[in-house]
């Protein structure tokens, strides 16, 4: 199908960060509630090697925690760390009752084994939602902890879009950190799922199918008008750094996995990149670290002896 591309652009244009300051509000007022209960929740960031993008993701990070009231632990060693002593900080931190929320940086260096250490962190503290207990509670519609990108853009789905039932929703890419939440919490939304990778035979024409599209390939500019189905609500989830010619100059921007200017013809409504999924993830984690505070007061609660 070739869609004819018009200079103007269709589609509504879903505000990320104004929906991420929306969360980030009811996350202070949750926090400011605790506070008065006596307690404060308490974030612990790890951070092993230099990598840049991940230094401006921790400082972010920590800034947006302290802006809620979340008091917040750094933590940061070069990229020699040996492996056991990652381990022994995370059974540290999983013993400190001031510790609510942990959340190792990744990607982790290369000897340090990225699943052994998810799965080191207790899941009620595992604010980023990825140790196999959470993620297998997600798909029995449990109320766990789930990741933190894929629940931003169910909220942002249901600020712009309403009622999700029955929709058909796909998501492309199914990574355990995006696509593979992403399809659970859609199916929980009551949405009809496909789930989209690399070996799928045909990708644009079932993605023309879908109602709902959720791009989280890690491919720039990948969808693209052609790709969509008039009316479809675009999510996109990828953050991808490329060389472009603007005004006559090379430089670097930032772009999606889905080519914003022809889609935004055809979409009802599309993400920016940035501006879209990026602040809405930060925000899930300081929900997140609120949500383990409270999972963990209850739980001790209820194993306290009357
Ligand atoms: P992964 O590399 O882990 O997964 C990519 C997925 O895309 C895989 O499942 C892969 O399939 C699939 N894929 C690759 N090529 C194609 C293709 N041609 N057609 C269909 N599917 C394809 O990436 P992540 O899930 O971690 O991240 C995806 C993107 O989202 C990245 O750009 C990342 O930077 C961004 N991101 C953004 C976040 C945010 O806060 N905004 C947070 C996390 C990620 P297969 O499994 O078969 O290999």
């Amino acid at each position: 199908m070739n869609t004819s591309i018009t200079d103007t652009p269709q589609a509504t244009r879903i505000d990320g960060k104004a929906c991420a300051e929306r969360v980030l509000d009811e996350v202070t007022a949750d926090v400011a509630r605790l506070v008065e209960d006596g307690i404060v929740p308490g974030l612990a960031v790890v951070l092993v090697g230099e990598d840049p993008a991940s230094q401006v993701y921790v400082r972010n990070k920590l800034r947006k925690a302290k802006s809620v009231g979340i008091r917040s632990l750094e933590y940061r060693f070069d990229e020699t760390l040996p492996q056991s002593e990652l381990l022994e900080l995370i059974a540290q931190l999983n013993r400190d009752p001031e510790v609510n929320g942990i959340l190792v940086q990744l990607p982790l260096p290369d000897h340090i084994d990225e699943q052994a250490v998810i799965q080191a962190i207790l899941p009620a503290k595992d604010v980023d939602g990825f140790h196999r207990q959470n993620a297998g509670g997600l798909w029995q519609g449990l109320p766990v902890l789930a990741p933190c990108t894929p629940t931003g853009c169910l909220r942002l789905l249901q600020e712009s879009c309403g009622e999700l039932a029955g929709k058909h929703a796909v998501v492309i890419g199914r990574s355990n950190i995006v696509g593979k939440p992403m399809a659970a919490l859609l199916l929980d939304a009551d949405c009809t799922v496909s789930l989209l990778h690399s070996k799928s035979l045909d990708a644009a024409n079932l993605c023309r199918q879908a109602d709902i599209v959720v791009a989280a390939v890690g491919r720039p500019e990948m969808v693209d008008a052609d790709w969509l189905k008039p009316g479809a609500m675009v999510i996109d989830v990828g953050i991808n750094r490329i060389e472009r010619d603007i005004d006559g100059e090379r430089r670097t921007c930032l772009v999606g996995d889905v080519d914003f200017v022809s889609a935004s013809q055809v979409a009802s409504a599309i993400t920016p990149v940035p501006g879209g999924v990026g602040p809405m993830t930060i925000a899930y984690l300081m929900q997140n670290t609120v949500t383990a505070t409270r999972l963990q007061r209850q739980h001790a609660t209820s194993a306290t002896p009357a």
